[in-house]
């Protein structure tokens, strides 16, 4: 099967996981291993498309999410250079450097964990319907719902194996040169990237909530830039069939 025609090879080295949501199932060995199912080629096109389309969209909100947050923090007074210095959270005392479960990137992604449950806690007490709004959103809100909880805990997962594979090798994080590092850093932004604009469409849904959904926008900001400085060539690593 890795023989055929068409797969990419290694895509699915740096990837979401999020097989129900990717636009490369045809193409990917792993998939295909795991759906056992060699007949559904045309069918996997067909399913890719359409995931292609999703992910088009998600793109246009995170265009949209980057121009509310500046909208936001100019309302709230955060100038952009204030903005810029609060991007980076503070480099970890050299203790504790040895674990990178206390990396400040990785303690702001576990955050946001927190902050995912509190906010969804806070809309289901004060709504009067029997189902949470995590596991039973309104069907205009269902998508980007589902991607906040698809990244939920998979963010802070991501940036403490990016940091462990960079102290691993002795080097400080920020001059990884390691592709493990660099395609996992990778992985962490585009799903903090994906999560971004999906919070960005829950703004203003919410109103009794729309302090702390700004508090979400703000903190995954801030987290985006920060593994950003950390990893530094991670943006730019080319992923094998999603990037180049
Ligand atoms: S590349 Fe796509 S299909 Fe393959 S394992 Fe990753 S998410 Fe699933």
């Amino acid at each position: 099967m890795a023989d055929e025609p068409g797969l990419i090879p290694g895509i699915y080295i740096y990837c979401d996981r999020w097989c129900e949501r990717c636009a490369f199932t045809s193409r990917c060995l792993q998939f295909r291993i795991e759906a056992e199912d060699l007949e559904r080629g045309n069918a996997l096109q067909n399913f890719d498309a359409m995931n292609l389309k999703f992910w088009q969209e998600m793109g246009k909100a995170l265009v949209q999410a980057m121009r509310l947050i500046r909208e936001i923090a100019a309302k709230e007074g955060i100038a952009p250079y204030d903005l810029q210095k609060e991007t980076v959270f503070s480099e970890p005392p050299e203790s504790l450097q040895r674990d990178a479960r206390e990396h400040p990137c990785a303690n702001a992604a576990l955050f946001y964990a927190g902050m995912v449950n509190e906010w969804f806690a806070a809309v289901d007490e004060l709504s009067e319907a029997e189902e949470s709004l995590l596991t039973h959103p309104p069907h205009t809100l269902e998508e980007p719902i589902e991607v906040i909880r698809h990244y939920q805990y998979f963010i802070y997962p991501k940036i403490v194996r990016a940091i462990e594979g960079g102290l691993s090798k002795k080097e400080s994080v920020g001059i990884e040169s390691d592709d493990d590092v660099c395609g996992t850093a990778k992985v962490a932004l585009i799903a903090i990237d994906r999560t971004l604009a999906a919070w960005s469409v829950l703004y203003g849904e919410y109103l009794a909530q729309e302090d702390s959904t700004l508090s979400i926008l703000l903190h995954l900001d801030r987290l985006r830039r920060s593994v950003e400085v950390a990893f530094p060539a991670g943006r730019s690593f080319v992923r094998p069939g999603f990037d180049g």
